[in-house]
């Protein structure tokens, strides 16, 4: 018999997600014709912008043209998008050091190629679960040192105490919704020079950065372009949560030891993807490039607004009534603290699922730290926002 990965019965925490999806074919089936309004999954609403559209279209009817053909790409990605990329958000750095991927969850699980598995691992608690379920996979189960983002800590993390070698990072945070102010981001970086360890800076929700004192990349920071990785996703700023397009930044001068020497890693990133990896769509990147022209930006600039006045006005009702909840201003999340101690995170899931017709989604599952939270979604619409506070109203828990 062909033996299987043990690694894979490590995965011991809770798969919130087909839960929350269990839980509402149930009541969906007691309740056929109720309206459900959907907080709780973080996936764009809106319709795709249409200059994004356009240069799709446009790329694909270009393909059916003699001499217009685009097969397999490069691994790392067109230079038309890398250039445009590191001359609209990273004019210090060169196209080389950018990667062009299908998804930041493609690079942040597969990252851990790259690094002995001895290396002692920091991840935020409660955090996004692909990192804590991608180094389980890899063997690092021991390996792993909490960094806990609770109340007491503002709901970001702080520096490990002792030595640990990879540092999660992701600002502003999911799913507590709370950015890293440049001072809170600046200990990570000295931490980081201090102890030779390395930044995975996770920068899915940069586009919704709003607060002067948050960076909206770790390179603001001085120094951090020696010790850190910059994962930035298209999925939440361009909505391309379904088209799937993504880069990584890996600066030359960032480095690690192989044996007895010391290699850049965009080199060695590099090997990896070309060995593992044949690239993005041709068009998808064709309309990712729309992102950074004058009509693109507008469009997105919209979006954000729009997704960010409903976290506004989510966080705003549910203060008006009473409750205690935190994020929101720099992310499309709203971390609301359950109402009472006796109420976990999936009780008062439960409460806002049937007394309310709300999905939301338990803090628990992303950590044990995220217990007595659940995370709202603001990926939604001004009369979900109105109709959710309307109903949340009746519960008169507050
Ligand atoms: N990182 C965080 C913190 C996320 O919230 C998400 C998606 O929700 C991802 C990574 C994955 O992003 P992508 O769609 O680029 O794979």
């Amino acid at each position: 018999m062909v033996k299987g990965n043990t690694r894979f019965n490590h995965l011991k925490r809770e798969y919130v997600f087909p839960i929350i999806e269990q839980k509402l074919a149930d009541i969906k089936s007691s309740y056929p014709d109720a309206e459900f309004l959907n907080l709780g999954i973080g996936d764009v609403t809106l319709p795709l912008a249409p200059s994004i559209s356009n240069a799709i279209q446009q790329a694909a009817l270009n393909m059916t043209k003699p001499g217009q053909m685009y097969g397999y790409g490069p691994s790392q990605g067109y230079g038309f998008l890398r250039k445009a990329i590191s001359s609209h958000k990273y004019p210090f750095l060169s196209p080389e050091e950018i990667f062009i991927s299908d998804g930041i969850n493609t690079d942040i699980v597969n990252i851990l190629d790259l690094f002995h598995s001895s290396c002692r691992v920091a991840i935020p608690n409660p955090s996004y679960p692909a990192y804590l379920d991608s180094n389980i996979l890899v063997g690092r189960k021991r390996k792993i040192v909490w960094m806990p983002c609770n109340e007491k800590t503002g709901f970001v993390p702080e520096p490990a105490k002792g030595k640990v070698d990879l540092i999660y990072l992701c600002s502003p945070h999911n799913p507590t919704g709370v950015a890293m102010t440049r001072n809170r981001l600046a200990a990570f970086v000295s931490y980081a020079k201090e102890h030779d360890a390395l930044l995975l800076y996770d920068n899915a929700y940069e586009a919704f950065v709003t607060s002067n004192d948050v960076p909206r990349s770790i390179y603001e920071i001085p120094g951090a372009q020696d010790v850190a990785i910059e994962f930035c996703s298209f999925s939440k700023s361009a909505g391309f949560t379904g088209l799937r397009c993504s880069y990584t930044v890996i600066p030359k001068t960032v480095t690690a030891l192989f044996g007895k020497n010391l290699h850049c890693l965009y080199k060695i990133w590099l090997k990896r993807q070309s060995i593992k990896f044949n690239g993005v769509a041709y068009p998808i990147q064709k309309g990712q490039e729309a992102t950074f022209k004058p009509q693109g930006q507008a469009e997105l600039e919209s979006q954000i607004s729009y997704y960010l006045a409903q976290a506004k006005s989510l966080k705003a009702g549910l203060k008006a009534q009473g409750y205690t909840c935190f994020g929101g201003e720099d992310a499309p999340y709203i971390w609301w603290k359950t109402p009472r101690k006796d109420l976990s995170s999936w009780d008062f899931f439960d409460l806002l699922l049937k007394k309310c017709r709300l999905i939301s989604v338990p803090g628990s599952g992303f950590g044990t730290e995220g217990t007595g939270f659940i995370r709202l979604s603001a990926f939604t619409s001004p009369e979900v926002v109105e109709k959710a506070l309307k109903q949340i109203k009746n519960l008169n828990l507050s």
